[in-house]
């Protein structure tokens, strides 16, 4: 092995699969088995090899930089004039196994340019992942991303390998996709999405019946959206993550900001603020539909179709939808405890048990540890004592603000004004 030549090679391609942010390893369940190597089970690791520190222990890298496609918002792009590089297959196995074994990784996440085909380049990154299970006996976690418009028959195989799958939509609308990747089509992500759903549905209900079936895709298939990229809404982009939510099952949809790399007038120009507090907004809000019972159209709609920056998507809510509230936190039902701003589901958990013994008063839910700062505009509980009911919105949200210890305080605008 020449191991110059195989640094240079990790260096460039490692780098490249940087912007991809869709590598979370929760929810696989693939145990040790044959005194093999790796465990992917219960680690809920979600690292890579990058430098940025936004994942750390999965060795993180591309198959090829080499690409046929030019999709402008994509450092890969064939337009591009930059080092490319290709490992070979046992190349990448070499590496994942060599890292593991030192203890630098836990496991793959693999993804590729478009070198030939989506078939052709499908079907390697199939064999890198076929290789590393049943010839290297490697139990570790593998995402593999798929290629859009790789074969329903590959899709198919490479969940035999694979924890997880994902393809990148990138950018949330069709009319985005067409301005920035013109060689790409909708249904080319659409349809291995669809594929992957299909055989999950089919491994699963197999394996009831005969035991042995092997698990497919163990961790699910996921997606990422770039935000900010081209002029979509939060709507558009929260819309979209609803329609793969419930359309393909997704596990997970990752929101990534936009880094400026092409000097391109369909694009942010190079030097732009990466906008990381917009992508958090949207993550606070992908939660709130995955676990809070929120319907996407209550977040946004047609009159309000951009998240707030300085404040959090549930207090945003509220504030918009003050007559719902005050709730009587010992009366009120599990999914209208979990609207309150300040209260999340652990501590609806904990009022829902307590209060079945007792009538809960502002020292208990202090001792419960709700945010109080937040919550005590829109409860009533079994206190004499209550904020003033006749507030404002928009009195209620600079109150808040003036107490906030959030790090997100200074994107307050300071214009506080108590008595608009
Ligand atoms: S197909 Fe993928 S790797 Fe190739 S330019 Fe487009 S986004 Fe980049």
């Amino acid at each position: 092995m020449n191991y110059e030549r195989i640094k240079e090679k990790l260096e460039i391609l490692a780098d490249a699969a940087k912007y991809d942010v869709s590598c979370s390893s929760s929810g696989s369940k693939r145990a040790n088995k044959n005194k093999g190597l790796g465990d992917s089970s219960g680690m809920g690791i979600c690292h890579s090899y990058t430098e940025d520190g936004r994942c750390v222990s999965l060795l993180k890298i591309l198959l090829t930089n080499v690409c046929i496609f030019d999709c402008a918002y994509c450092v890969t792009r064939k337009s591009n004039d930059i080092k490319r590089a290709a490992f070979t297959v046992q190349e990448v196995v070499d590496l994942t196994i060599n890292f593991y074994r030192r203890n630098y990784i836990e496991g793959l996440f693999l993804s590729s340019g478009i070198f030939k085909s989506p078939d052709a380049t499908m079907e390697r990154l199939i064999r890198v992942a076929k290789k590393l299970r049943l010839e290297e006996n490697f139990n570790g976690y593998i995402h593999l991303k798929s290629i859009p418009g790789a074969s329903d028959e590959l899709m198919q195989e490479a969940g035999l390998y694979a924890d997880r799958l994902s393809v990148n939509i990138e950018i949330p609308t069709k009319a985005g996709l067409k301005l920035l990747a013109p060689d790409k089509d909708h249904k080319d992500f659409i349809q291995p999405m669809k594929a992957v759903q299909k055989s999950i549905h089919i491994y699963k209900s197999e394996k009831k019946l005969i035991k042995s079936t092997p698990i497919y895709a163990p961790a699910g298939q996921s997606t990422q959206m770039i935000v900010g990229a081209t002029g979509e809404s939060d709507r558009d982009i929260m819309y979209s993550a609803n329609f793969f939510y419930n359309k393909f099952e997704m596990k997970r949809v990752y929101y990534s900001g936009y880094i400026p790399v092409a000097d391109d007038s369909r694009l942010p120009a190079i030097g732009t603020e990466v906008p990381m507090m917009r992508e958090n907004r949207l993550y606070q809000t992908d939660w709130l539909l995955r676990f809070y019972g929120f319907d996407v159209r209550e977040i946004l709609n047609d009159t309000h179709q951009n998240l707030d920056m300085d404040i959090d998507p549930k207090l945003s809510w509220a504030l918009r939808n003050l007559d719902q509230f005050p709730i009587d936190i010992n009366r009120a039902d599990k999914l209208m405890l979990a609207r309150v701003p300040g209260i999340g589901m652990k501590s609806v958990g904990k009022i829902l048990s307590a209060r079945r013994f007792r009538k809960l008063n502002w020292e208990h839910l202090k001792a419960i540890g709700i945010s109080m700062n937040r919550s005590k505009y829109f409860i009533i509980c079994d206190s004499k004592e209550f904020e003033s009911r006749d507030l404002t919105g928009s009195k209620i949200k600079n109150l808040i603000m003036i107490n906030s210890t959030s790090k997100y305080h200074k994107n307050f605008n300071n214009q506080l004004n108590l008595f608009a």
